[in-house]
């Protein structure tokens, strides 16, 4: 059996090399240059033959500098990105609030970024839903909308689609805490608009120092179990779905 990652920080984790041959294709972010270089080595170490490592750069809603946005638009430029992202809105603490015009604009920039390119976007949403709601009409005009770490309602979810953008809803860890939308989101979701991440090293659980590459495989059983389905059939169509959402062609059998 084989899994798929659509959110994992490959600088910063230690642990996917040795999995290659069995977490694959996985989406790698960097947020930063240092570790956008770092991971463009990875990707070109593992893309030889096919494609391992889809690769993004954003501007993350925590860490927003100028400089990024120019570094951003020559990736772009030169074609070497497969995605926009993590992009979007942190209201999670009381101070990102008072960010929020900030916020907002490397949003609006980024966005219109992804539009111009066609790349597919992988979205950062901390109680931030009812803002990326005003937005739905300009993400339509995205190829693909990855949620990371989706963590709102089902209905919500449902909305997103029947507002016509072609999301994606990626679940990670939060599945394993006993979130309880994240649980019923994983169980009833339509399983064609079904990713799994980890966005290790981050995202950990309770008395956990940091998430690993193989966690993902926690995730996908766990979601199995929730949809009374079998593993390895879950597995193959999250693979499908994540070729589908960064466009790249499938190989698997
Ligand atoms: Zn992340």
């Amino acid at each position: 059996m084989s899994y798929t990652d659509c959110h994992i920080h490959l600088a910063q984790t230690t642990g996917w090399e040795p999995l290659a041959g069995t977490i694959f294709p996985v989406c790698a972010s960097a947020y930063t240059i240092q570790d956008y270089e770092k991971t463009e080595q990875i990707t070109s170490r593992y893309n030889t033959e096919q494609k391992k490592v889809c690769l993004s750069f954003g501007i993350h809603p925590q860490i927003t500098e100028d400089n990024l946005l120019d570094f951003l638009n020559g990736l772009l430029k030169e074609n070497r990105l497969d995605a926009v992202g993590e992009i979007g809105f942190d209201f999670y603490k009381k101070e990102d609030e008072a960010n929020a015009d900030t916020q907002e604009y490397f949003w609006n920039e980024q966005l219109a970024l992804a539009v111009n390119y066609k790349k597919p976007v992988i979205i950062h949403c901390r109680k931030a839903l009812p803002k990326l709601f005003t937005y739905t009409d300009k993400m339509k005009n995205l190829p693909a909308v990855v949620f990371h770490s989706w963590n709102g309602s089902l209905t919500e979810a449902d909305s997103m689609l029947k507002k016509g953008i072609n999301a994606y809803f990626s679940i990670g860890k939060q599945v394993l805490n006993g979130n309880k939308k994240v649980i019923e989101a994983a169980a009833m979701l339509p399983v064609e608009r079904l990713l799994t991440e980890t966005d290790a090293p981050y995202q950990t659980l309770k008395n956990e120092t940091q998430t690993t590459a193989a966690d993902v495989m926690k995730v996908c059983k766990k979601i199995a179990e929730l949809r009374h389905t079998d593993e390895e059939e879950l597995t193959d169509s999250v693979y499908w779905n994540f070729c589908s959402a960064f466009s790249i062609s499938g190989i698997r059998s």
